[in-house]
């Protein structure tokens, strides 16, 4: 299997730290609003790098952390006038109902960045006390020129972090390039004991440590959107590198834009749509669709035309299983011969091509194809299960169903159309006859002041 690393900057047989088993770490949400369809993008690629490792075999564990303290949750907590810790709850709330509705899965933990506290104040005292962090007025800052590998991952070189527009500008740091590791607390602000003084850990901090508690020291796996390479990763691996020598992650994965009209889809530059907000008018399935028929690593633009046809498309792909009644024969003996074994490898072949689910869609669609024209009970069960591999066909019983349920709702509701047409030109038999054919299927019609209504009386 051969994974982009971007620390290495090509594609790398994955080998793992131990046979059998992978660790990843993706960066979570800092929870202090409803997050975006950029971030959904992220979410949902990395569930597909988890459920494909564990199609192949392997025992995953699988970490995304929340961030519950930074500046971002209190200018929102200021904004919405309830204090630090209810935003927090708000939106971790909110995380969890939105990646449920996009039909990712749980990971195995969700670290919330305030419950490690302590570990955090101990790695930013061994790095002062190994002379990577220095102190001032209660803010402790990493010295980025006492790292000589600083840059490694994101190519950048310390002479051209001179107060770059995404470099803070502050007069208490040796080096503009240089991070925040502990912040001292203005009055009111979330606040934890330290040597020194009272205050609250950076975003980078979290990271190194919480990834550490619970992967151990070196893991395989660190993923991420693009926009956390620099700095956000850049200055995880410098603590880690400051701590221990080495770089806890050996693959960094990172997975591309989402733009809209050609510029970065983010909170900061205004210029994004929330995933529920998205969710309200397309199928996650359709949203999932969008975005695994394009490159992880390749920029997208948002287009709901595109949406609309992924729509499209996974209908076509229920309505094969549909057509076959394939609920029927759901847990029938597979027996897979060699011209499935060969869709199927294909398939596999393209996922352990640094997940290429573009073209592990088009062979989804040529075992639809084969299926459709040759009506193989086979073909549909491997459709199915490659399918279930990008996270499709997840809720089979219900989709196949509901579809149905929704078809003999929208049947009703014609018929009460025809009722209204037939009443209009006062054909009062005709309007009649069709209240009670309905009657008789057991469907009781109530006309109101709002219009026709109707409920099941069996
Ligand atoms: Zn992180």
């Amino acid at each position: 299997m051969k994974i982009y690393n971007t620390l290495t900057r090509k594609k790398e047989e994955f080998v793992p730290l131990e046979p059998g088993k992978v660790n990843i770490y993706l960066c979570g949400p800092t929870a202090y609003n409803y997050f975006h369809i950029g971030n959904a993008r992220t979410f949902l690629f990395f569930d597909i790098v988890r459920n494909y490792f564990k199609y192949r075999g392997f025992q995953v564990t699988y970490v995304q952390n929340i961030t519950d303290v930074d500046d971002k949750l209190i200018d929102q907590s200021i904004k919405e006038k309830i204090p630090v810790s209810d935003i927090a709850e708000k939106y971790i709330n909110a995380f969890f109902e939105d990646t449920n509705s996009l039909g990712i899965p749980k990971a195995d933990y969700y670290p919330h960045a305030t419950k490690y506290i302590e570990e955090m104040v101990r790695l930013i005292k061994e790095l002062e006390e190994k002379g990577y962090a220095y102190e001032v007025n209660g803010d402790v800052y990493f010295s980025i020129n006492a790292d000589k590998k600083y840059g490694i991952l994101s190519g950048k070189k310390i002479e051209d972090l001179k107060a770059g527009a995404r470099v803070e500008k502050n007069i208490q740091k040796k080096h503009p390039g240089d991070f925040t590791l502990w912040k001292r607390s203005k009055p009111g602000e979330p606040k934890w004991q330290s040597p020194w003084g009272e205050g609250r850990p950076g975003w980078h901090t979290e990271c190194v440590v919480m990834s550490r508690k619970l992967l151990g020291e070196t893991f395989d796996i660190h993923g991420g959107g693009i926009d956390l390479i620099f700095p956000h990763h850049e200055n995880e691996i410098a603590q880690a590198q400051a701590s221990t020598g080495s770089i806890h992650a050996r693959y960094w994965m990172h997975g591309g834009y989402l733009n809209i009209s050609g510029e970065k889809m983010s909170k900061s530059l205004d210029n994004f749509f929330l995933t529920r907000d998205v969710l309200k008018k397309y199928d996650a399935e359709a949203i999932r669709f969008f975005f695994l028929s394009k490159h992880y690593r390749s920029s997208i633009d948002y287009n709901e035309d595109l949406i609309k046809e992924s729509s499209q498309a996974m209908k076509n792909l229920y309505s094969i299983l549909k057509e076959l009644d394939y609920l029927k024969y759901e847990d029938e003996d597979i027996s897979y011969a060699e011209t499935h074994q060969k869709l199927k490898d294909q398939f596999i072949e393209a996922m352990d091509d640094d997940f290429n689910t573009a073209k592990a869609i088009s062979v989804l669609f040529e075992i639809a194809k084969i299926t459709r024209s040759s009506n193989d009970m086979n073909f549909a069960h491997l459709l199915v299960e490659l399918g279930q591999v990008l996270g499709f066909f997840t809720n089979l019983e219900e989709k196949l169903e509901t579809d149905l349920n929704q078809i003999s709702e929208e049947l009703i509701q014609l018929l009460i159309n025809y009722r209204q047409l037939f009443k209009k030109e006062q054909n009062w038999r005709m309007a009649d006859k069709i209240r009670n054919d309905l009657k008789s299927l057991g469907i009781q019609l109530k006309d109101t002041p709002a219009g026709t209504e109707w409920e099941i009386v069996k």
